[in-house]
């Protein structure tokens, strides 16, 4: 759904005529963002990737356990 253009100001104070809920600032680099909630979202979306890839660091580990550890440790028993 597209927004309808606002003026925001970076931290670094360009101002920029948006019409995304985020955009990336070329003065500076940083993300500035359409509005507060789409900052929250931002942010939120940020979570899910990091609880993704924690779960996956978790099953590679278990995985690891699971391949190397328990048939070195388990051996005779
Ligand atoms: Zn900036």
């Amino acid at each position: 759904m597209p927004l309808e253009k606002k003026t925001v100001t970076c931290q670094c104070g360009a101002t920029y005529q948006i019409d995304k809920p985020s955009h990336w600032c070329t003065a500076c680099g940083r993300q500035i963002f359409y509005s507060e909630g789409a900052r929250r979202r931002h942010r939120w979306d940020t979570y899910y990737v990091w609880g993704a890839l924690l779960s996956v660091i978790a099953f590679l580990v278990y995985i690891f356990i699971e391949m190397i550890a328990v048939p070195l440790v388990g051996r005779g028993g």
